[in-house]
């Protein structure tokens, strides 16, 4: 069920978190599906729910820097630095793990992914529910992020127990996940916080390379994710019926959508277009993919792996 976020939902989800029940909820990036981080048999919902492999580890969310604090075995000072830059807000970090964080959480991995999100509603669920919540985006594994409350109905509605509605989110694409459990910062995942503003609080921060085969330390690593079902191309197909996404040529399609040539607006359209494409039934959508220049990383990022085939 749908409902609009106000004092008395956020009350009801917070209370069905407490009880070990999903609850989807708007965050910046995109929605998540939420349980109580410290129940496994609550997040053992999500990977059920998802359809996503127990070897993906998830985001844990909470409400402010204490919180995050408790939950990593340290806190080194590029934690530090990076939390009071960007928190609340779209960064990962991922720190080393308490033992109260169950494996189920972490795909076993000795570390946790922490985030402060800055969405309004999910802060108040998070301070209403007391406990950290763990949540990937609410799609099942694999699919397109919902970026409104209608796209989690969608996809995922029937399977739980209470969507709370805060309209569209504003940045769009996933956070920007950092390791900082090794020797060097290590950019896991580009997001709309880019590896410069990253380099300009600590230093030197290295790109994670996604291994060929074996196990992933990221879903955000898998060469195919974030995809709609219409086939995506980076080139325009030689036939069939379709839509382009552009920026600095139009190119022939049944339908065709000129893009904000600003990153922070594009990223923030990308999925919400994308999810309308997809019901509109093209045989492809192909997108002209941005300069590659810093800002755009983050989408580019998401445009090549929604078009791996
Ligand atoms: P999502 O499915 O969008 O919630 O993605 C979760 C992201 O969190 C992945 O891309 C991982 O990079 C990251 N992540 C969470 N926990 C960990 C961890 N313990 N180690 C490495 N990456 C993690
Ligand atoms: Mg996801």
């Amino acid at each position: 069920m749908i409902s609009p976020s106000n004092a008395e939902s956020i009350r009801r989800a917070a209370a069905l978190i407490r009880e070990g029940k999903l609850v989807a909820f708007p965050t910046e990036t995109v929605y998540g599906l939420g349980a109580n981080a410290l129940d496994a048999q609550a997040v053992e919902k999500i990977f059920r729910v998802k359809g996503r492999p127990s070897t993906s580890p998830l985001i844990v969310h909470v409400a402010s820097h204490q919180a995050a604090r408790g939950l990593a075995a340290v806190w080194p000072e590029s934690a530090l630095k990076l939390s009071y830059r960007f928190w609340p807000g779209p960064l990962t970090l991922v720190l080393p793990k308490r033992d109260c964080i169950p494996a189920v959480v972490t795909a076993g991995l000795p570390t946790v992914g922490l985030r402060v999100p800055v969405n309004p509603v999910a802060l108040a669920l998070l301070a209403e529910a007391g406990v950290p919540i763990a949540a990937p985006s609410a799609n099942r594994f694999s699919e397109l992020s919902p970026t409104t409350a209608e796209h989690v109905r969608h996809s995922l509605g029937a399977e739980i127990d209470l969507i709370l509605d805060g309209g569209p989110t504003e940045v769009g694409i996933e956070s920007t996940v950092v390791s900082l459990a090794g020797p060097v910062p290590l950019l896991l995942r580009p997001g709309m916080i880019s590896e410069a503003q990253i380099a300009d609080v600590i230093g030197e921060i290295r790109v994670a390379q996604a291994p060929a085969q074996g196990p992933h330390s990221s879903p955000g690593m898998h060469a195919k994710h974030y995809s709609p079902r219409t086939p995506l191309f980076l080139t325009l197909p030689p036939s069939g019926r379709g839509a382009c996404l552009w920026l600095s040529h139009e190119a022939p399609a049944a339908k065709s959508i000129r893009m904000p040539a600003d990153p922070a607006h594009y990223a923030a359209l990308l999925y919400q277009i994308l999810h309308t494409l997809d019901g509109e039934g093209f045989d492809w959508i192909a997108v002209e993919l941005p300069p590659d220049s810093a800002e755009w990383t983050g989408v580019r990022d998401r445009l090549r792996r929604a078009a791996a085939i």
